[in-house]
């Protein structure tokens, strides 16, 4: 087992291994430390993390974990946002991080829904990669569709793993690409469950996908894209409070 030592607050004090990139904008960080409470994490929470720098701990920042919860290792997967999220790459091994967590309830019932439609935009995919990598571990028999939109391919990441898992489990992934004009040039025979549609999500494209209002919703982005993925699912006689959100922004609390 890691060693882990604690701080004043008694949070556990974790190590980066190693920070391995995704995309040009994305990179998953590898944390190890052991805790309790992060071992009995469920899929798709998230942790809050300063990280030790020479000037001291950094101001605290929420991260889905993205990593399975049997993993061993703690797995975050950072977008380039600001100051705080583009010195990810610089985060050499051996460097400490605080974790508070773990924090969210946001797919704490979706082991037990036989039909998921899981809603993405862009890194906003990090819950649902949490929840389809335990799913692989569990070898689960949801049936689950995933709509993960970005501008153009070349934004996503994971491809290989996600086409393999469609192998695996009761899995479609639907890429829309708001930005690339040939978008079925990128179907590939050999992932047949790995779709493609051109726009962002839309009620057109949830119908031509089976969407049916009985599934289990999820959904997980900027604020602008999951109110328009909410609003395009009207038209199916979907509830916006039959779907479960988690945004990845925050209100800063009042001063
Ligand atoms: C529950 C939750 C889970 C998240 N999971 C992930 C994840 O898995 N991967 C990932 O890449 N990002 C995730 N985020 C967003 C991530 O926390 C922010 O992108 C990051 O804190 C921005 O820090 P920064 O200093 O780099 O950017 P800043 O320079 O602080 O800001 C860049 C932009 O982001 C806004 N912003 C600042 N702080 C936050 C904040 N805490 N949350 C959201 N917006 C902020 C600013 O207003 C600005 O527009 C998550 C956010 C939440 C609330």
């Amino acid at each position: 087992m890691a060693e882990t030592s604690v701080d004043q607050g008694g949070r556990n004090i974790w190590k980066v291994v190693r920070v391995a990139p995704e995309n040009r904008e994305v990179n998953s960080v590898y944390l190890e430390g052991s805790d309790e409470k992060f071992a009995a994490r469920k899929a798709g929470q998230f942790a809050s993390i300063m990280v030790m720098r020479p000037e001291g701990w950094s101001e605290a920042h929420p991260f889905t974990i993205s990593g399975a919860p049997e993993d061993a290792l703690l797995r975050l997967t950072i977008k380039k946002e600001g100051a705080f999220t583009s010195s990810v790459p610089d985060w050499k091994p051996g460097t400490q991080v605080k974790c508070t967590g773990p924090l969210g309830v946001f797919c704490r019932d979706i082991d037990s829904r036989p039909v998921i439609v899981m809603m993405a935009g862009g890194v906003g995919v990090t819950p649902f990669l949490s929840v389809l990598r335990h799913f692989a571990h569990i070898k689960a028999a949801n049936r689950v569709t995933l709509f993960w939109g970005n501008k153009t391919l070349e934004d996503a990441f994971a491809l290989d793993e996600l086409g393999e898992m469609t192998r695996g489990l009761d899995l479609t992934v639907v890429h829309c690409l708001s930005r690339e004009e040939d978008v079925q040039a990128r179907f590939q025979p050999s992932f047949p469950r790995v779709l493609y549609e051109k726009g962002r999500l839309s009620a057109d494209i949830f119908q031509r996908h089976g969407v049916g209002r009985d599934a289990a919703f999820y959904l997980c982005g900027p604020p602008p894209m999951m109110e328009a993925a909410v609003k395009e699912l009207g038209p199916l006689g979907v509830e916006p409070s039959a779907v479960n959100q988690e945004k990845f922004s925050y209100a800063a609390p009042a001063r």
